[in-house]
């Protein structure tokens, strides 16, 4: 749930709206609706599409107001000692626990944790997720994407196509946010932002309305969706301490499952 400016415009550049089926999240929706940092953005097939209200990391940053965060903090190490778990970040601080739940990716949480996830890690690799490109373009002048301020092509090139300004969330002029197809973005990963942007500019081109690109940023989503998951929304362990992985990757798909797989997380250190 990912917001960046540009030139004084705001972009989504991961998740670009949630849905809420299961009771405990669409409550969880309903509290933010009701705080004022989410809202209904469209309705597909009678279903709410919900966005954050000025952009969708409103959502997270409510979350995080009564939490102690501590943002551009990389982990390079996770080690159980002395009875606690140490986390040593890349500045190299360390901080201490009696539990640890780990949310990253779950190939970057395996490399952290070296061997200790012990009996879960077969299961743990089979959890795989497919890559996505971002590209973030401020336009000129408004974009061609109409009223609902969307398109989902799904194929070639371009998965999908948002302007920021029609949903809602910045300024006009246009301001698209364009993710790629998975399997444009795995045959491009490596190459230059220069090359990728301009050939998903080139594709996005009949949905820009004419208008020309003042500005852009390329983001490189290595590990955007889970394809497979685990069945189980997280993962416990009581040994060598409390340890919980948990996020997308487990149960439910998108952030309506990493909210549900954080509170199995939760119920499940508080049993240990
Ligand atoms: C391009 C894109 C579009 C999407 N569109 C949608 C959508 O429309 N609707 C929807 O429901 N979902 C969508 N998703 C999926 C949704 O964003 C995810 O399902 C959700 O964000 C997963 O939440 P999470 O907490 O499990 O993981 P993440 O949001 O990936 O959070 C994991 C966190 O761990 C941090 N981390 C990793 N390694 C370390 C380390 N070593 N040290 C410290 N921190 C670390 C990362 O920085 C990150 O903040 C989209 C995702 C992408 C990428």
């Amino acid at each position: 749930m990912a917001t960046r400016r540009i030139g004084g415009q705001r972009f989504d550049h991961g998740a670009q709206y949630l849905t809420a089926t299961s009771p405990r999240f669409r409550s969880a929706v309903e509290g933010w609706r009701a705080a004022g940092v989410a809202e209904e953005w469209f309705r597909e097939g009678g279903r709410a599409r919900y966005r954050g209200v000025a952009g969708m990391n409103a959502i997270p940053k409510y979350l995080a107001a009564v939490l102690d965060v501590r943002l551009n903090s990389r982990i390079v190490e996770m080690a159980w000692r002395g009875g606690e778990w140490h986390l040593r970040t890349e500045a190299g601080e360390e901080h201490c626990g009696a539990g640890l739940v780990v949310t990253a990716p779950v190939p970057q949480a395996l490399e952290l944790l070296g061997g200790v996830a012990g009996r879960m890690e077969g299961r743990l690799k089979r959890i795989r997720y497919t890559s996505c490109f971002a590209l973030m373009a401020a336009l000129d002048g408004d974009s061609g994407l109409g009223e609902a301020g969307f398109v989902e092509p799904g194929e070639g090139p371009v998965q999908w196509i948002a302007d920021n300004a029609r949903k809602g969330i910045t300024e006009g002029p246009g301001a698209v946010t364009i993710h790629a197809t998975a399997a444009f973005t795995s045959s491009h990963y490596d190459e230059p932002a220069e090359r990728v942007a301009g050939l998903m500019l080139e594709a996005a081109q009949g949905w820009l309305g004419g208008s020309g690109v003042r500005e852009w940023q390329l983001h490189r989503w290595r590990y955007s969706m889970a394809e497979t998951r685990e069945a189980e929304p997280c993962l416990a362990m009581k040994e060598p301490g409390p340890l919980v992985l948990a996020g997308d990757g487990f149960g439910f798909p998108g952030v309506e499952g990493a909210f549900l797989s954080g509170f199995a997380a939760a119920m499940a250190l508080s049993e240990m």
